[in-house]
């Protein structure tokens, strides 16, 4: 025995100790200046298989597979030469062999201890993480399928659409034809429901439209490059000078940084996000739209922020997702898909998007992005 009672208090403090020890959760080891182990607790007779007295004054060294005592015996003695607290093996994967010869993956701190006669003691504390790895295993595999999933959805979503147009063409064309050529010849109703064909057929183009957009932003690679975002936002000023004209909107910017990304993907969402500032202005104040940036170490923030009719608090996360809108089409025509394509760039960019927004003021929307993405599996420039 190493640790030795030196008195009766001693003797109860040793006792507390050997209890403490005996109902740990983990399994505990104590080993001498040699590696021979010197006291061992229950668990550690449950984990390994073995009653202690086939433990004890043996190298801990038999706990291990073969292939790990030689480098054990090194790391041991490296260790008594600097002892601290700490996790044994950090980043390596861990094994013990149990007394029928199975292994287990285990995880080890150490912690130095020192005995009575001033040896250099080394508490080894085991656990048994078997179950942990099958979680984690498990945890992955859901990972990878749902990856996989996800990619033969966009798969799906992309070939669906793509098939759609040429027959929704077909449909559309005809059906206004139909109005050109019959208009005010076949009755008022005729007319009325031809009008309604024509227009189902067109709010069909612009959902495929959209919903092909949203499928290539996750199908395609990344180009990455030098973008100017200050002309980006610049050109999209210029494609909305039409609804900019017909709101009296005006769209504003500070200096703007060059970053480097996809150039057609950043295009459209700040094509999205300055269409959305002024498709939803309020009727009582000129619509005013405006980007600044701002870098926060590796991180470009940008904000888009508007005056318009601002969004309730409850919503703030839903409008991303797919087909989500908060408006019937008669007061603000779209898709509810502008705001999810801006959300799968930004992320494929390696950033964030949020919205803050006080309702009947104005929304404002955060993009993060980093200065320079790196995205693994992705063609750089
Ligand atoms: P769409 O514009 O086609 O409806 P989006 O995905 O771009 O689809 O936007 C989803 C919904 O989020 C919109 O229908 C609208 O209710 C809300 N929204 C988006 N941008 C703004 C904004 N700038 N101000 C207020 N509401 C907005």
């Amino acid at each position: 025995m190493v640790i030795k009672a030196a008195d009766e208090h001693g003797e109860a403090a040793e006792g507390k100790f050997r209890g403490l020890l005996e109902s740990a959760p983990d399994g505990v080891v104590i080993v001498d200046q040699a590696g021979l182990m010197q006291i061992v607790n229950r668990q550690t007779e449950v984990l390994f298989g073995y009653p202690r007295e086939e433990l004890l004054g043996q190298p801990v060294e038999m706990l291990l597979p073969e292939r790990f005592r030689e480098r054990h015996v090194h790391h041991r003695v490296e260790y008594q030469g600097d002892p601290h607290t700490r996790p044994m093996g950090t980043g390596l994967e861990l094994f013990g062999l149990r007394r029928d010869g199975s292994e287990f993956p285990l995880e080890i701190s150490l912690s130095p201890m020192t005995s009575d006669n001033s040896d250099v003691l080394i508490i080894g504390n085991i656990r048994d993480i078997t179950a942990r790895k099958i979680a984690d295993e498990r945890l992955r595999a859901v990972a990878v399928d749902l990856a996989r999933s996800n990619a033969e959805l966009e798969q799906f979503a992309y070939i669906a659409s793509h098939d759609l147009q040429e027959p929704l063409r077909m449909v559309a064309s005809y059906t206004q034809l139909l109005a050109r050529r019959y208009q005010g010849k076949l009755g008022p109703d005729a007319d009325e429901f031809i009008a309604f064909a024509v227009d189902g057929a067109r709010r069909m183009q612009e959902l495929i439209n959209d919903l092909l957009t949203y499928s290539r932003v996750g199908t395609r690679g990344l180009e990455l490059q030098a973008v100017d975002i200050g002309q980006v936002v610049d050109m999209v000023v210029s494609d909305l000078a039409a609804s900019i004209a017909e709101t009296d909107a005006s769209v504003t910017h500070d200096a703007l940084p060059t970053l480097r990304g996809d150039p057609i993907q950043l295009r459209q969402l700040f094509q999205n996000l300055i269409a959305n500032g002024i498709k939803f202005h309020r009727r009582d104040v000129t619509p005013l739209v405006h980007v600044s940036a701002a870098q926060h170490g590796g991180t470009w923030t940008f904000r888009v922020a508007d005056n318009g009719i601002g969004i309730e608090p409850q919503y703030l996360e839903r409008i991303f997702a797919l087909f989500q809108r908060l408006h019937n089409r008669a007061d603000y025509p779209g898709t509810g898909i502008g705001l999810a394509i801006c959300k799968k760039i930004v992320e494929r960019h390696g950033g964030e998007i949020r919205v803050e927004s006080e309702p009947g003021r104005g929304t404002t929307f955060v993009v993060t992005l980093p200065i320079d993405p790196v995205r693994p599996g992705e063609r750089p420039a």
